[in-house]
């Protein structure tokens, strides 16, 4: 399988080395910031950051269009990645986003007074043990369509959840060692789970 880690802004480094971690042998782990790279892609990661910002150089480098193109694609976008795949994001209409998953997102949706925090979350589709989640400037699912399923939530705002082979969180899984949640996402894009 061919892994793709999009390199304009975040986390690359260590979602390269989740990635790696949590891949099989035979998989193609790469740093990808050309549309060209998108091509024969079967996953891709799409890091933190600033929404705003990444959004412009997707379209800058055509990589959406690129997206569009390739239908195999899985997805999984992390913090400002999962800005980037939602439908509508709650105040700022006009932001490009690549409108894959039927989900209404807000933007730092945990307020300034908590900034960043962390949270022991139970994820039932990674089994018992519960997996520890960043949070920074982070983003919360206000709502989801009935093809959407919730796979985590804080205090009943959703931060992680699944539609086909669309993923999203709201927090930072690569700024833990736990490569659970990249792994069930592989498991996604190879039509395991
Ligand atoms: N607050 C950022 C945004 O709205 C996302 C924060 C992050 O990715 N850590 O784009």
């Amino acid at each position: 399988m061919k892994i793709g880690v999009l390199a304009f802004q975040g986390d690359v480094e260590e979602h390269i080395n989740m990635a790696e971690r949590a891949s099989e042998l035979e998989d193609d782990v790469q740093k990808l910031s050309k549309a060209a790279q998108v091509e024969g892609l079967d996953a891709l990661i799409i890091p933190g950051g600033e929404s705003t910002t990444q959004g412009k150089l997707i379209l800058k480098y055509g990589i959406d269009k690129a997206i569009e193109k390739n239908d195999n694609l899985a997805i999984f976008g992390t913090c400002a990645g999962a800005i980037l795949i939602s439908n509508r994001i709650i105040g700022y209409e006009s932001q490009f986003s690549l409108k894959k998953m039927d989900i209404i997102i807000e933007r730092n949706a945990f307020g300034r007074q908590v900034e960043s925090f962390e949270a022991q979350l139970s994820i039932p589709v990674l089994g018992e043990e519960p997996f520890h989640a960043v949070f920074i400037r982070a983003p919360v699912i206000k709502k989801a369509g009935d093809n959407v399923k919730v796979l985590a939530d804080v205090d009943n705002a959703v931060v992680l959840a699944r539609q086909g082979k669309y993923l999203v969180s709201s927090f930072h899984p690569e700024l833990t060692r736990d490569i659970r949640l990249h792994k069930y996402f592989f498991d996604m894009a190879r039509g395991r789970v």
